[in-house]
């Protein structure tokens, strides 16, 4: 059976079924509302005290991040508007609490789902949690306890940040489920135990059953149930085999890159999580090739201060031991909104008012921000970048905007690193076009394909209906990369790529040769870039970037590549 595999391993093992307890809720009329809210207020007291509970064991027995999920839980629960609703229905309707906070639940639930953005509609497990959580306490029902649990293969119709905060990991094997994605928060829960999880597989709680035994392959994001002892044999092997890459990756740590024939590359991280930094960190990477700095700016309703930036900026330097640190400035707008902004409504978010436009519009917000990250740079090895150019002005500008910083501070005595090297993210294909001449301005670039694939295609990056016309392989988007790196090493800097086509496996052997000289991606790719890149020689992949830019279609490009490269390492 398919599904999606979004945490890697593979297991073989007994199944567990977990059916989710069938929450009977049903209405009834109540003669005092005043009791019935009693009743509701105490199930919510409890309700937060068990989410407490939770919190503090997967602080201690997974992270800080993973834990984080049930701060945002507990503020769910109490959160006003959410409890009025609630209380709301139980005095002008006469109901009981279950039916109040079962239908106050569905309609949440409703709504989320049938937003077109897989972000919120997963965020619909989280409110099914908490008021699960709720109803079950109203109710005086107890869940399966996962913590009792023997060596299994959890098989459940949905799996919740709770449930896994419950289980003992070290019981067990692997999940499957019908329903979630890729970025639910369970997902990013079990990435972290390195548990396989496969999601998305149609009537698996049906065609399963206790004690049954199942492969689960969460690498390729397939399940066998019940399989045959060939099958049992074939992925026995892919196990060891997939084990053995595994510490073969971990004996990487520690080790420059350098490809077979003596080609030193930098590995780097892209952050945008405070603890991101700890992950590039623990898989070795050769600092920060981007630091998207949104975060700062998000879930909030006024602007960070310079101060609040300036601790983050420095904190993290420091960690990094002077090894480099590339801080992108706030790159708003197009997909990211900042509600106390007010950015304007518009007709083409990514063609408008975004990136670096709102900080050249909006000096007070810029000039706050490179205070901030200049304060930083005394404390680390810190660089600019800066999003979405399309044109020269842009950059002299911008240059302009720092001398005028640099003063300021100086005037004030404090200190920072006078010579900051700033750099530019080549996502437009203006930019792309004109590389030669913006080389002549910064220190280096930066390419983000995620952006310049979708200026070069003209396909909106996150618009489902054209997404078979997106393509890191398109030779127009290939050629583009190309003439960048060019440029750049023409004028002497050094050029880097840090959107999502330079963690891919296929594409990596190619931008070598093309003569990329730094790669930055998730923290969860470092190794295997570094692997690949340790497994091919530069100077062949050159001879063979001409054979790819004279091919036509992305199809093409992937299937070339696939035959002559692939196989080779
Ligand atoms: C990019 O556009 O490739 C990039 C790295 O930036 P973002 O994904 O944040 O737009
Ligand atoms: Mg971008």
């Amino acid at each position: 059976m398919e599904g999606i595999g979004v945490s890697p391993g593979i297991i073989i093992g007994k199944v567990f079924v977990k059916k989710n307890i069938e929450l009977k809720v049903e209405k009834y009329y109540i003669s005092q509302v005043i009791t019935e809210l009693d009743r509701l207020n105490s199930a919510i007291e409890k309700t937060l005290n068990e989410i407490d509970h939770i919190y503090i064991n997967t602080l201690k027995k997974i992270g800080k991040k993973e834990s984080e999920v049930f701060i945002a839980h507990k503020m769910m629960a109490e959160d006003p508007e959410f409890i009025s609703m609630i209380k709301g229905k139980i005095e002008r309707e006469s109901i009981n609490a279950e039916w109040a906070v079962k239908e106050v639940r569905d309609d949440f639930v409703q709504i989320l789902k049938s937003i077109d953005n897989d972000y919120l509609r997963e965020r619909s497990a989280d409110i099914l949690d908490i008021s699960n959580r709720l109803l079950m306490n109203l109710l005086g029902k107890k869940n399966i306890e996962l913590s009792k649990l023997e060596k299994c293969i959890i098989v459940t119709d949905d799996l919740t940040p709770s449930d896994i905060a419950h289980l003992d990991s070290k019981n067990v094997l692997g999940f499957v489920t019908e329903n979630g994605g890729k970025t639910s928060h369970s997902s990013i829960m079990l990435k972290t135990l390195e548990l396989p999880y496969v999601v998305g597989v149609k009537d698996i709680t049906l065609s399963a059953k206790n004690g049954d035994t199942m492969i689960v392959d969460g690498n390729e994001g397939i399940v066998i149930l019940n399989p045959t002892s060939e099958q049992i044999e074939i992925y026995s092997k892919k196990k060891r085999q997939f084990e053995q890459f595994i510490l073969k990756l971990n004996k990487l740590k520690g080790k420059e890159t350098t490809s077979k024939d003596g080609v030193k590359i930098k590995i780097t991280g892209n952050i945008t999580f405070p603890n991101d930094i700890d992950k590039v960190i623990e898989y070795d990477g050769d600092g920060v090739g981007l630091y998207r700095t949104e975060l700062l700016y998000m879930d909030r309703d006024k602007l960070p201060t310079e101060e609040e930036q300036f601790q983050t900026y420095k904190v993290t330097a420091e960690k990094l031991q002077g090894k480099p640190l590339i801080i992108r400035t706030l790159d708003a707008g197009g997909d990211k909104d900042l509600s106390y902004l007010d950015l304007p409504k518009e007709m083409n978010p990514f063609l408008g008012y975004r990136a670096i436009r709102i900080c050249l519009d909006r000096r007070d917000i810029f000039k706050t921000q490179l205070r901030a990250i200049l304060r930083a740079s005394a404390f680390g090895n810190i660089k600019i970048i800066f999003p979405m150019i399309s044109n020269i002005e842009e950059v002299l500008t911008i240059k302009a905007i720092i001398e005028e910083v640099k003063e300021q501070l100086k005037v004030e005595g404090i200190t920072f690193n006078k010579d900051i090297e700033i750099g530019i993210m080549v996502e437009t294909p203006a930019a792309a076009i004109q590389s030669d001449i913006l080389a002549r301005e910064v220190d280096f670039f930066s390419i983000g394909t995620n952006d310049l694939i979708q200026y070069t295609l003209a396909v909106d990056r996150g618009n489902q209906k054209v997404s078979y016309l997106y393509s890191q392989y398109h030779p127009a988007v290939l050629r583009l990369v190309k003439l960048i790196i060019d440029n750049g090493h023409k004028e002497g800097i050094w050029v880097g790529m840090c959107g999502e086509a330079a963690r891919d496996e296929k594409l990596i052997p190619i931008l070598l040769g093309m003569g990329l000289d730094e790669f930055s991606m998730s923290f969860s790719s470092i190794l295997k870039t570094k692997w690949i890149i340790s497994n091919i020689s530069k100077s062949k992949m050159e001879s063979i970037v001409g054979e790819v830019l004279k091919l036509s279609t992305p199809l093409e490009v992937k299937k070339y590549i696939e035959e002559k490269i692939t196989t080779n390492y």
